[in-house]
């Protein structure tokens, strides 16, 4: 079952879509590049409405969303497909996969919320590949989700049309961005896409009031560039401001980059501590253990905030209006009765 698309417009015999900035054109029968979007008796159609392919509760901290609901869980789900041909992809069994050669969950919209409830999460990701690529789906789940009191929130490499984005980006309550490098070389020789309509999308959603956090996994001798990560956390500092956290985290050897070495846990740390020179207030390292990465201290006092152990909350001492229980200053991001004081750190697996 095939579910109506938007976002497209006929040229010709063909059909272009423009739900990302890719605008793939298809004759009658044939795929976009993120394969769940179809040609199909004259009309573009979705083969991605209400079936991921991957379904999990995640602590929500693995997003990464470190300053949303913060020691709470998030059911995450994904579909096959991908808009972006990332060579380093640490989700390829799935962004590379065909929708058809993999289980899916038949999850219609409005049973989304109920099964969130059943796992005790607060609130729904679409994750693991990337949503931008079935957005009529992520519209109306998200829809009877925040109906429902569940929060929705989307994980995205933020390459997305304009006309996409407006419909999509209003039904979430947060969003994490990657930013997956700084320079267009970079994106278009690892990623396929651009780099352009990535900072367009990150300016428009914090300018929009949604609430962002920003990832860049880094790979040495391909985004580890001192002088390229400079300018990356200037322009984050100037177009964005210091309040939206940037999260470094470490890459290991997959997909077409296995002949790539980790990277090294203090390549991250210097990262993170050129990013916070910037004016940068929460800049975090994620996939080594480091201590001073994995906390979130009061920009004013300097009060640990929330301590984490990986994935886990192990103190959270933010109150429930947001504010710093030792100098009452009010800490950015989304924080209330729901956010745990600690969490397990736990996930497992739906589908
Ligand atoms: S969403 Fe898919 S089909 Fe549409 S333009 Fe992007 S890659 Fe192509």
């Amino acid at each position: 079952m095939t579910h109506p698309a938007r976002y497209w417009h006929r040229e010709g015999e063909r059909i272009v879509c423009t739900a990302c900035p890719r605008l793939c054109t298809m004759s009658e029968g044939q795929h976009g590049f993120c394969y769940v979007r179809k040609h199909e008796d004259g009309r573009l159609v979705s083969l991605a409405y209400g079936k991921p392919n991957a379904v999990a509760v995640d602590p929500i901290e693995k997003k990464p969303l470190w300053h949303f609901l913060p020691g709470t869980t998030i059911l995450s789900m994904g579909t096959a497909g991908c808009n972006l041909g990332c060579r380093f992809c640490q989700n390829w069994d799935l962004s590379k996969a065909k929708s058809h050669h993999k289980r899916a969950l038949e999850l219609a919209p409005e049973d989304v919320p109920a099964l969130a409830r059943r796992e005790g999460a607060a609130s729904v990701a679409f994750t693991y590949n990337d949503p931008t690529i079935y957005p009529e789906y992520v519209i109306d789940a998200a829809r009877a989700a925040r109906a429902a009191g569940v929060a929705a929130v989307g994980v995205t490499a933020g390459y997305i049309s304009d006309a996409a984005r407006a419909d999509m980006y209003p039904e979430l309550d947060a969003l994490n961005i990657d930013l997956k490098g700084f320079s267009e070389r970079f994106y278009h020789k690892l990623t396929f896409s651009h780099l352009q309509p990535v900072l367009e999308t990150i300016e428009w959603s914090v300018k929009r009031g949604l609430w962002v956090e920003l990832t860049t996994l880094v790979i040495p001798g391909h985004n580890d560039d001192p002088e390229e990560l400079r300018a990356q956390f200037r322009w984050i500092a100037e177009h964005v401001g210091p309040d939206v956290p940037l999260h470094l985290t470490a890459f290991h050897p997959d997909y077409k980059l296995q002949d790539v070495e980790r990277t090294p846990p203090e390549t991250l740390i210097r990262a993170r501590d050129e990013a916070r020179g910037f004016g940068l207030r929460f800049v975090y390292t994620g996939n080594i253990w480091d201590r001073v990465g994995s906390v979130t201290a009061c920009p004013s006092c300097d009060l640990p905030l929330i301590e984490r152990r990986w994935h886990a909350v192990a103190a959270n001492r933010v109150k429930a209006d947001g504010t710093c229980p030792g100098c009452a200053r009010q800490i950015p991001g989304v924080f209330d009765a729901r956010s745990q004081s600690t969490s397990g750190g736990r996930r497992y697996h739906l589908l």
